[in-house]
């Protein structure tokens, strides 16, 4: 480790990944300054101890001033905020380049303005399209099937040219099914109109939601559902501690899947939260969902190696217990429902 106490800026600090990384920097020894533009993030999510600057990654001078106005210089910075819905970014790939690759520019010149020499970066499994092979590893082709994936892969060849030109050393990390929530309980943010599978089951499981569709029984699975690698986001947040000490420790870039190497279906995971949560979940079979591929796993041997991260909190009852835990917290009052991710 360099730097026991780094000054960190964390731009999307406030979503659902972001404000678990931002508690893994603090629990770190960090000094952390949140970024966030609060549209899918949350104040419920900004921890007391952290400074935080309201403001969206396309307004270069604010980027500018929370990078060169810092009380110290900033050290890193780790860039969590995205548009993220893959099917959308089919139908509004405007908006995606201008906040996932032109907000990403704009970053990368603020850093450079400042001399910030280190990054950490939230990529996608979605980098891959359609696997090749199983489980996917950094090698695989990277030809992504929806603009969203695309929009990551661009960033990490600019991040490639940033490093050859201006010295920047970055770690990009290919998230694969980010799940699950602060096993603390002290993460009270829940996402707005969830998408993904878990927080639809949770909002299911509430009665905020009528029934779970389940997107194709007809798939080339055990089961025929699809199936995925889900990670939980406490294990991710993790992750980044260890690649920004790898990165200025060795001054190397990486480029690291986050994943855990098992797969497990949508019919296992709809079984398993009827049982946790104690609930019947109507569900009903629907069509495929466009772009979803059968199934998708990650070597994450790389990150193992490289890194020395071991997911401890990844197997499916877990993530599940942990999300069952927020949701319910969310549903008694505790927290208010509110806005999510920025990967
Ligand atoms: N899925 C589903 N119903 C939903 C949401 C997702 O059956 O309401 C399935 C989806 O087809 C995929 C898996 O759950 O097989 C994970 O989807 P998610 O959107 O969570 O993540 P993705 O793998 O698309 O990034």
């Amino acid at each position: 480790m360099l730097k026991q106490d780094m000054n960190i800026l964390v731009i999307g600090g406030a979503g659902y990944i972001g404000s678990h990384v931002v508690k893994a920097l603090l629990a770190h020894g960090d000094s952390v300054t949140v970024y966030d533009n609060l549209s899918t993030g949350c104040r419920e999510n900004l921890f007391p101890q952290c400074r935080f600057i309201e403001a969206d990654i396309r307004d270069y001078s604010a980027l500018q001033a929370a990078m060169q106005d810092a009380e110290r210089p900033v050290d890193a910075v780790v860039h969590l905020a995205a548009l993220k819905a893959a099917g959308e970014s089919m139908l509004e790939p405007e908006r995606y380049a201008e906040h996932n690759i032109a907000g990403t520019i704009k970053i990368l010149n603020a850093m450079t303005a400042a001399e910030v020499p280190f990054l950490v970066f939230s990529s996608s499994a979605a980098v891959y399209g359609e696997p090749q092979y199983l489980p996917i590893d950094e090698h695989h082709p990277t030809e992504p099937t929806n603009f969203y994936g695309a929009t990551k892969l661009e960033i990490e060849r600019l991040l490639k040219w940033y490093s050859q030109l201006r010295g920047l050393r970055y770690a990009s990390l290919r998230y694969f099914n980010a799940a699950g929530y602060d096993p603390d309980g002290e993460i009270l943010g829940i996402e707005r109109n969830p998408a993904n599978l878990l927080p639809v089951i949770m909002e299911v499981a509430l009665g905020r939601r009528p029934h779970l569709q389940i997107f194709g029984d007809d798939y080339d699975t055990p089961d025929g559902t699809g199936v995925r690698d889900y990670v939980h986001v406490t294990d991710l947040a993790g992750a980044h501690i260890l690649a920004l000490d790898h990165i200025a420790a060795k001054q190397q870039n990486l480029v690291l899947n986050l994943g855990t190497e098992h797969g497990v279906s949508v019919r296992e995971v709809f079984e398993l939260a009827e049982r946790i949560t104690g609930r019947e979940i109507p569900m009903a079979v629907a069509a495929r969902r466009a772009g979803d591929p059968a199934k998708l796993m990650a070597s994450s041997q790389a990150a193992r190696e490289v890194l020395g991260w071991v997911p401890r909190y990844s197997d499916p009852e877990t993530l599940l217990q942990t999300a069952w835990q927020a949701y319910l917290r969310s549903d008694s009052g505790i927290a208010s429902v509110s806005g999510s991710d920025s990967s």
